[in-house]
């Protein structure tokens, strides 16, 4: 008896608009992807925001490619994510799809958690709510939409030329503790290590990809210089990339859609400790399947933000709660989801 894949195509429907550099999404699309063995059922989603490349097409082509007759247990993890991972060089949101449902699989048959299947503490870890770049009116009113909400830490995203006045606009609504992501959006190295004094000055807790992705020089001499942490995002997506920014930056945000799953965001989490890095874990525009199972790793991070359940009016699975802006994870064998869809 082998392990079945079967993936249907979905659309999570956002609460507002998405804006990144002047275009707007009212959707992204993700695919749902199952993994039957003995009766037993993992679920997973891969989710693609359209700048990355992937898409329902390529995501349901690349797993149309995975042949698991050749596997007796889905319990051999490495062999079979190594394979899978070997079928293409990129496709990672869609690998990181299948990996979350062989670890919901294969703990669902276990019996445990994917937090004890990482001998992970089970704890609730804050996590931060993210506003998107806007005009500063309407980044106020998303700030207090997250107060409304429960959150009590905030991701401002920014990196236009108005960073000043969102920042002085918004923090007279946000009392509490925040971050910066500049999303490659900061250019000039001297202005934005002032902006960055300010920021501090202010109460920031980190600053997010300031510049380019690319620009690994500019990232690097705001960091020796920086008063606050510079942590990587579009700069790293795998393990292999650590080695390349290591000195770049004070620490990475692992995203599962970036790491092809929670075998290599667990792997690039402990690398990076050995490397004396700071963790963010985060999540793209994703459902409580994906960001459920990545809140399993949350306790290992230094900051946690993990808002995309509570972006979206359709999810398709019930999973990570928000009680007091703390994440609490369903006490249930695997991820932690019951689907609320077909899958
Ligand atoms: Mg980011």
């Amino acid at each position: 008896m082998s392990i079945r894949l079967s993936a249907v195509p979905f659309d999570l429907q956002f609460k507002h608009p998405f804006t990144v550099s002047g275009f707007s999404r009212t959707h992204t699309p993700i695919v749902l992807i199952r993994l039957e063995f003995q009766g037993m059922t993992g679920y997973g989603e891969a989710t693609m925001p359209p700048y990355l490349g992937e898409s329902h097409e390529s995501v349901l082509a690349f797993l149309k490619q995975i042949d698991l007759s050749g596997f007796p247990s889905p319990f051999e993890v490495d062999t079979i994510l190594h394979y899978v991972d070997g079928l293409t060089e990129n496709n990672n949101a869609a690998k990181a799809g299948f990996d979350i449902a062989l670890h919901d699989l294969i703990c669902k048959l276990k019996g445990i958690t994917v937090s004890s299947y990482f001998n992970i503490e089970r704890s609730t870890p804050l996590s931060s709510f993210t506003i998107g770049l806007d005009t500063p009116g309407k980044m106020v009113k998303k700030a207090e939409e997250a107060i409304e909400m429960g959150f009590k830490v905030l991701k401002i995203k920014l990196g236009s030329d108005q960073d000043r006045l969102i920042m002085k606009e918004t923090l007279q609504v946000w009392n509490g503790p925040f971050s910066i992501d500049a999303n490659q959006g900061w250019s000039d190295k001297e202005r934005s290590l002032d902006f960055v004094f300010e920021l501090q000055e202010n109460g920031a807790s980190f600053i997010e990809q300031p510049f380019r992705k690319e620009d690994l020089a500019s990232a690097s001499w705001l960091t020796e210089r920086s008063p606050l942490p510079i942590i990587a995002d579009e700069s790293v997506k795998r393990l292999k990339d650590l080695d390349l920014i290591k000195d770049c930056f004070h620490g990475i945000n692992v995203k599962l859609m970036k790491s092809t799953g929670l075998h290599e965001a667990y792997r690039m989490i402990q690398k990076a400790r050995e490397l004396n890095m700071k963790i963010v874990t985060g999540c793209m525009a994703e459902s409580s399947c994906a960001v459920t199972a990545m809140a399993n790793l949350a306790p290992l991070a230094d900051w946690v933000d993990l808002d995309g359940p509570f972006l979206i009016t359709n999810d398709p699975f019930s999973g990570v709660q928000l009680q007091d802006g703390r994440l609490l994870l369903p006490d249930q064998p695997g991820i932690g989801v019951s689907p609320l869809v077909a899958v």
